[in-house]
């Protein structure tokens, strides 16, 4: 035997890992769990770097993993912020077409939003996209109300508070840097010793795909990371922006388009973008990593990817560096914002799982194998959807390794 042995290890301590630990604590307390998270805390990465929304689920296309998962993972993490007193409000949002064209769109977000169950939805025109937020504009707009914010760094800590509490270990500063599998256990090198377990969840999301390959499985996409962007509204424009204010998706990308969030602090901000990365972990423009770059260049995919989408590819770069471009797209939503109005403000690095093809995974992908399960694609809405996600996973995790409650 080599090391201390556990049952199940998972690897990475974002939303995802952490809820997927708290599950097995909770549903399987007798099972030896150790988390191991190669920075010095929870939350340092996705988890702690997002725009804070409970998303309704109205985008998602109907019967997918992430329509089915953010509606019910929705109203559980609601739930979860109320019970652990986690600051949170419902606060509702609007979509804003400012243009004709988008009217189809906004009533096929609207047809999905009530295919996928959501509940008080309501087209609305200018009157009252002025009654509730005085300061838009737009042709129409769709009022969802069930959409909220939250604070996911401390969901993150509640987590991982609870997970200790009910007997798991999670180990931070302990990065995973080899996996080997023996007849009857699976070893796990790290910066901080040698473990063995019988079962291996990979959760590491920027890294999800070099984990599964260093697990010795072909996770048959690769993880391209998308920079995302925001400036912050000076706090003496804040009053602008009630709660969230959103442009209408093009239905192409999966990212949303610059939109307003007033968060739960209070501060409103505007973002994100969506650049390509150099870096995995780049939350700068200069951040560099020539084998994160390297490898992204080496993948067919990633030239697949890139002849498809360089137009909106170009205009996002564009947009990132020009300031005056990016507040343009904001003042279609809000005409009175002005470049003085805005200073930058924080960024987060999303994890994207691009095909060979050079198609983005548009749904949660969750891959078993024997011993290990890897979670490849669990783009936004995953913060919101967490608890329902650890719940999916431990049904197939929990069958295949034959776990009694
Ligand atoms: C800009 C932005 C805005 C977003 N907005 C929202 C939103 O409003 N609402 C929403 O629901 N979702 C949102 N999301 C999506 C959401 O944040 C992510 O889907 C979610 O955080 C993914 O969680 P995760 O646990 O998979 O990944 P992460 O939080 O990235 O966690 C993975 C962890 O694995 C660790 N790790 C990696 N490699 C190793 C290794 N070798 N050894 C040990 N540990 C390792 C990392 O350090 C990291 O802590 C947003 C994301 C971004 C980037």
């Amino acid at each position: 035997m080599h090391g201390s042995r556990y049952n199940v290890i998972l690897v990475g301590g974002g939303v995802v890992g952490l809820a997927v630990a708290l599950e097995i604590t909770r549903r399987f307390p007798q099972q030896q769990l150790l988390l191991l998270e190669k920075e010095e805390a929870v939350a340092r990465h996705q988890s702690g770097h997002n725009s804070g929304v409970i998303h309704s689920g109205i985008y998602y296309k109907p019967g997918s993993l992430k329509a089915r998962l953010c509606v019910a993972g929705a109203a559980a993490m609601i739930e979860f912020c109320r019970e652990h007193g986690i600051p949170h409000k419902v606060c509702g949002k609007v979509i804003v077409a400012t243009h004709q064209d988008e009217f189809p769109r906004l009533e096929e977000l609207c047809r999905r939003g009530n295919a996928n169950g959501l509940t008080g939805l309501r087209p609305i025109g200018p009157e009252e996209l002025r009654d509730i937020e005085p300061h838009a504009r737009g042709l129409r707009a769709l009022y969802v109300p069930s959409t909220g914010v939250t604070d996911y760094a401390a969901v993150c800590q509640k987590y991982a508070e609870l997970i200790s509490a009910h007997g798991g270990t999670i180990l931070t500063s302990a990065a995973v840097t080899g996996i080997k599998h023996y007849a009857d256990e699976i070893v796990v090198e790290t910066a901080r010793g040698v473990f063995s377990t019988a079962s291996l969840i990979n959760c590491a999301g920027l890294f999800s795909d070099r984990i599964s390959r260093m697990a010795g499985d072909d996770p048959g996409v690769m993880i391209v990371p998308f920079r995302g962007e925001y400036y912050d509204l000076v706090p003496e424009r804040a009053a602008l922006v009630r709660a969230l204010i959103y442009p209408v998706p093009d239905p192409r990308f999966p990212f949303l388009g610059v939109h307003f969030t007033r968060r739960v602090t209070g501060k409103v901000d505007a973002g994100p973008n969506a650049v390509l990365a150099l870096k995995r972990e780049g939350y700068r423009r200069s951040d560099v990593n020539l084998g994160d770059a390297s490898s992204s260049l080496m993948f067919p995919g990633f030239w697949r990817m890139a002849a498809q989408h360089w137009r909106s590819g170009c205009s996002e770069y564009y947009r990132s560096l020009s300031k005056t471009a990016f507040v343009g797209a904001l003042q279609r939503l809000l005409p009175e914002v002005c470049k003085a109005d805005f200073v930058r403000g924080d960024s987060g690095v999303r994890a994207q799982a691009v095909k060979p093809d050079g198609s983005l995974v548009d749904d949660f992908q969750i891959v078993p194998s024997a011993r290990t399960l890897h979670v490849l694609n669990v783009p936004s809405p995953a913060a919101t959807a967490s608890l329902l996600i650890a719940r999916t996973i431990l049904d197939t995790a929990s069958q295949m390794w034959a776990w009694a409650r």
